[in-house]
């Protein structure tokens, strides 16, 4: 009856049938004609249990010379008698592309000699259909079709590798929430339209993001002198709501690549400053290079002479944003927040600090301080016998010390934390390196057998594949909170948080939901079945004083 599995030794038939009702499987012969398939494979494939058999491996691949080159590829690596695993397109029988992740075992008789080959495929279909929907949602600004600020930064790396020189104008409407006519939702989205029209119209074969509500990216070749005339241009072509011409004049920075800036960061910070410059001035005009540029790259210089000594002197603070269940409203967790604030710089946010600390490798101080702030806390609670986990975000640049792992550990240990109160998160761009570099994976599985959970950040906005979900130790997904934006504004996003939460529960993890501000968006994300709630709806990051006052401990 199992004539397919005859030469197999009979131990191993019970695994492999057991493996048949979870997988698709097939054998092949040695020249890849199909000698079997089960039932799963047929349901997905399409094909009759008549039909396939004698049907080719490359048969299962669309014509496509590229699919046909990778199935030639799979086949020489199995002929050489290894086992092959990966993600890879597949057609049915009616041409329609399916996503399996498939393994290939060649089976190799005692004499060497190999006999068949039998394949494990599991549909991958909806995931990848999600990561390429995340993809384009990240792409992609809805209400304008203009590029986001995730794409823009990839479009500006290509053409800095081209080495091909630009303008990077950063350009902001001014005063856009007192504009006359700005009732309401709709009216706000039809200036924003018909403003994002004029900019095409005037920046012709130009590429144009959206980065905020009100602010754009151009790049372009036209000269300081053309850009600066778009006031005019705005002037002479008013935009009407209702009938009612909007005054509308703007702001901008102009930097070009490579006279001014040589990296994507370099020009978006400096593009920044120059349009705040524009704005101090009274707005309706642009500001170029020079006192703007010097501006960012002194704060800049000054933020990294100052951190060490900030450092040293626990200048540093933390502040902790809870985490709840969606269903019980109980605090789940606290996320600690690093805080800087300096008598000459002012406030310095986090999103200017790590990027600053990961270039001068302070981040490893930096990390070593947050968490060991936040041992010391747990620590703290779990003795007054209220224990509370805490999350500390880390970058991967601290695991490029191979011995990380450890100093995490002795940081644990010489606040009596136990590992168990300690969460650390991780972003696709941390898990994507993770994959690459068995030291960080290493290192990942270490700490977590000590007890540390890892949750994955901002999930949807990195370009990772799915596949380090079953490689590495994570077992928590948090939303990033792009998506909560407009959870209940945009029909395609309330669809695709739904699609992720789904997803997220279907790989066995623990979805939270970032960056919470209403309570409609907390209704439904419960309604969708995720399992934790964070953002301002739910608390802003508080002090250690608060939590400790909170529960009675001193
Ligand atoms: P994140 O990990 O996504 O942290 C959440 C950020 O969103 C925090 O900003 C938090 O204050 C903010 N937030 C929380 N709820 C809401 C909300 O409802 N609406 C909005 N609009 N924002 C909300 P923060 O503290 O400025 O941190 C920014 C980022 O800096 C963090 O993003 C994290 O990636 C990084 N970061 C912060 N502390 C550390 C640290 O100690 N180490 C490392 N490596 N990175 C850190
Ligand atoms: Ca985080
Ligand atoms: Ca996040």
């Amino acid at each position: 009856m199992f004539s397919h599995y005859e030469k197999i030794k009979p131990e191993l038939l019970d695994i492999l049938m057991q493996l048949e009702q979870f997988y698709m499987v097939t054998h092949l012969n040695k020249n890849g004609s199909i000698t079997y398939t089960n039932k799963e494979f047929l349901e997905t494939s399409k094909w009759t249990p008549k039909r396939v058999i004698g049907k080719t491996f490359w048969q299962m691949f669309s014509n496509d010379d590229a699919d046909q080159q990778e199935a030639d590829k799979i086949w020489r690596h199995v002929m050489k008698g290894k086992p092959w695993s990966g993600t890879v397109k597949k057609i049915s029988r009616l041409n329609e592309p399916y996503y399996v992740n498939m393994t290939m075992i060649p089976v190799i008789h005692s004499n060497d000699e190999l006999i068949s080959v039998i394949s494990f495929e599991m549909d991958m279909t909806k995931d990848v259909q999600l990561q390429q929907k995340l993809e384009e949602i990240a792409s992609f600004d809805y209400e304008t079709g203009l590029m986001s600020r995730h794409n823009l930064e990839t479009t500006v790396n290509q053409l800095i590798e081209k080495k091909d020189g630009f303008a990077f104008v950063n350009i902001a409407i001014d005063r856009f929430y007192t504009l006359q006519g700005f009732h309401s939702n709709e009216s706000r989205t039809e200036i924003i339209k018909a403003f994002v029209n004029r900019m095409k119209r005037f920046f012709q074969n130009s590429q144009i993001a959206r980065i905020g509500v009100n602010e754009f990216v151009i790049l372009t070749n036209f000269g300081d002198w053309f850009i600066e005339g778009f006031n005019d241009f705005l002037k002479r072509h008013p935009i009407y709501i209702e009938n009612v011409s909007i005054p509308i004049s703007t702001s901008g920075g102009i930097i070009r690549y490579p006279e001014n800036q040589k990296t994507y960061t370099g020009l978006m910070t400096t593009s920044v400053v120059a349009t705040k410059e524009a704005i101090e001035l009274g707005g309706g005009r642009f500001t170029t290079l020079s006192t703007a540029s010097h501006k960012t790259l002194n704060r800049k210089a000054l933020i990294s002479q100052k951190m060490l000594s900030a450092i040293d002197h626990e200048h540093l603070q933390v502040a902790y944003q809870p985490q709840i269940d969606s269903q019980t409203g109980k605090i789940l967790l606290y996320e600690s927040l690093v805080r800087w604030e300096d008598e000459e710089l002012g406030t310095i946010a986090p999103d200017e600090l790590i990027p600053i600390a990961e270039e001068n490798g302070l981040i490893q101080r930096i990390g070593a301080f947050v968490l060991s702030e936040a041992a010391k806390l747990a620590s703290t609670l779990y003795k007054a016998e209220e224990p509370t986990i805490f999350s500390v975000n880390t970058s991967v640049r601290e695991f490029t010390d191979p011995k990380r792992n450890k100093q995490i550990l002795k940081i644990l240990e010489a606040s009596a934390c136990p590992p168990e109160l300690i969460q650390l998160e991780i972003t696709e761009m941390f898990a994507f390196k993770a994959e690459e570099e068995t030291s960080v994976s290493r290192q990942m599985k270490d700490l977590n057998d000590a007890g540390i959970k890892f949750a994955l950040d901002d999930f949807g906005t990195g370009f990772a594949s799915f596949r380090y979900m079953q490689t590495l130790p994570i077992d928590k997904l948090k939303i990033d909170k792009l998506f909560i934006n407009s959870l209940t504004t945009h029909e395609q996003t309330t669809q695709l948080v739904r699609g992720m939460i789904q997803f997220g529960k279907s790989m066995n993890m623990f979805v939270v939901a970032e960056g919470v501000e209403t309570e409609e968006q907390a209704h439904l994300l419960k309604e969708f079945g995720v399992d934790g709630l964070q953002g301002y709806y739910i608390g802003h990051p508080i002090t250690k004083e608060a939590i400790l006052n909170s529960i009675d401990v001193n």
